[in-house]
């Protein structure tokens, strides 16, 4: 449903905005009421963004020296930076995330596109040993035309994320927002734009998985698939993808755990335990959705938790609460279904519901919610919630706690709390998972640490220096020589 007066919002192919037959409606999960009209983007628009990014990759872009590559990137950190603060309004309003985080958000993005600005200058081929008369060696060349599709729980950042490594490694670039939180990145294309990206080097097409993503991971057109949302659309893309023989980077979902030794400091581990699972109302793929604490200090550790729980501010992003809204009425009635089923796999020590206060009754608020004493097999310590819900687990045995922290099918983040540097590196090996904090919880981390999954939370790495390799691929070259004086 259009309505009237909406702002309508086009895609973005070779530097021009694009408009369809079409729109589709993006509501403010804070509220429920409608925001904007966002062109919807089909076969069509894809085949013209692919045959634009191809262009601007065989044009220009390929053959841009890395420096010059470099400074546009930072160009673009400079345009994000400025943009910030309307960068954040655009993403509470469109996630429905407290502004704080969304500020964090802008920030992220920005320092993706100043670290990839710089790295990207160190990246280079090498030389290898070869016998007299030869001379080998290895180029780093980008792939081409490089698809992305992200979700819609932080659409800046990854956007930010995967984009910033494509681009300065020299690929170009078709970007598939979310369906249900587009805005921003359309508003962040054009800013790559006025920075001095040239047309085509980025193209945006928002629109529906099935309408525009499917067509895009099917792309003959496209050399390099860059994913990130639930595992079961990674599997499609992945199997479009064969059919092309295409490499792609996948970036799925996750039921990360903490470990809690008894020397823990539990001031520390209780708080951001409490961040790790009500960060964007627990919509984050390494949210710390499990707890497994040791017996001796289970009590104790709960009883904090529940307070802070218990006194958990949640609102309209805008007003900075603690905890906002949920992106979609679709995505809080599947957590609430999860809580339901969970009465009878664990005992509910805060939330389970949501809130009570009639002015936030538009929205898809759900409290934060701790079930206590569940089965490490039961479907909701199995299952991503994507939303506010830590399960609980007890152990007396280390041994215990680790099959416990492995007996999942993902494998993307964990916390191990101890003050045993030797216990908790003997952990780190063991976790079968892509980013162990020690001692923290920084859900991803910085920039600089790569970041991909184990087992089914993914393939490849983004972040860190790594995803400068991802998105890029060697060719040995060797050449007779003469060897003579
Ligand atoms: P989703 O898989 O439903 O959608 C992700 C994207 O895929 C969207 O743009 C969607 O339109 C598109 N899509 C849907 N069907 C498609 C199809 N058939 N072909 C091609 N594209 C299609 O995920 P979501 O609900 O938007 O996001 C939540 C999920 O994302 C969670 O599982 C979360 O863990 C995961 N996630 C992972 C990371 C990470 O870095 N590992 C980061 C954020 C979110």
């Amino acid at each position: 449903m259009l309505t009237r007066g909406m702002p309508r919002t086009g895609g973005l192919i070779h530097g021009e905005r694009v408009d369809t037959p079409s729109y589709f409606t993006v509501v403010d999960p804070s509220t429920g009421r409608p925001i904007a009209a966002v062109a919807r983007c089909g076969a069509t628009e894809v085949d013209a963004a692919v045959d634009a990014a191809r262009s601007a990759f065989d044009g220009t872009w390929r053959h841009l020296p890395a420096a010059q590559r470099a400074r546009m990137c930072r160009a673009v950190a400079t345009g994000i930076r400025t943009a910030r603060q309307e960068l954040a309004d655009l993403e509470t309003l469109d996630t429905g995330k407290p502004i704080g985080q969304a500020l964090v958000d802008v920030d992220v993005a920005a320092r993706y596109f100043e670290f990839y600005g710089t790295t990207i200058e160190a990246l280079f081929g090498d030389t290898l040993p070869a016998e007299p008369g030869a001379l080998a060696y290895t180029l780093i060349e980008p792939y081409g035309v490089s698809a992305h599709i992200i979700p819609w729980n932080y659409p800046l950042q990854v956007a930010a994320r995967t984009l910033a490594p494509a681009l300065a490694a020299g690929n170009t670039c078709v970007l598939k927002p979310a369906e249900d939180a587009p805005l921003s990145s359309v508003r962040f294309a054009q800013l790559a734009l006025e920075a001095g990206l040239p047309p085509g080097v980025l193209n945006v097409v928002p629109g529906y998985g099935a309408e525009a993503g499917a067509p895009l991971a099917a792309h003959p057109g496209i050399d390099h698939l860059s994913f990130t949302g639930s595992r079961a659309v990674g599997r499609t893309v992945m199997q479009a993808a064969a059919a092309n023989i295409v490499p792609v980077t996948l970036e799925l979902g996750g039921k990360s755990p903490h470990l809690v030794f008894p020397d823990a400091d539990l001031d520390t581990a209780a708080d951001l335990i409490y961040r790790s699972i009500t960060e964007h109302a627990g919509q984050n793929c390494s949210a710390g959705s499990r707890l497994i604490v040791h017996d001796r200090v289970h009590d104790e550790l709960i009883a904090r938790l529940a307070r802070r729980f218990a006194a958990v501010r949640v609102g309209p992003g805008i007003s900075d609460p603690d905890v906002g809204p949920l992106i979609s009425a679709r995505q809080r009635d599947r957590v609430l279904g999860y809580i339901d089923r969970g009465r009878a796999e664990g005992r509910v020590v805060a939330g389970g519901c949501v809130p009570s206060d009639p002015a936030l009754a538009g929205g898809f608020y759900v409290l934060p919610t701790i079930f206590d004493g569940v089965d490490p097999n039961a479907c909701i310590a199995q299952e991503e919630i994507f939303g506010p819900v830590l399960c609980v687990h007890r152990f007396a045995e280390t041994a215990q706690a680790l099959a416990i922290a492995n007996n999942t099918t993902y494998g993307l983040s964990a916390g191990v709390w101890t003050r045993d540097i030797g216990l908790a590196h003997a952990l780190c090996r063991r976790l079968q998972v892509g980013q162990v904090f020690v001692n923290n919880y920084s859900a991803a981390g910085g920039v600089e640490l790569p970041f991909g999954g184990y087992r089914q939370s993914g393939v490849g790495r983004e972040k860190g220096f790594e995803a400068l390799r991802e998105y890029s691929r060697s060719k040995a070259v060797a050449i007779r020589v003469a060897d003579e004086l």
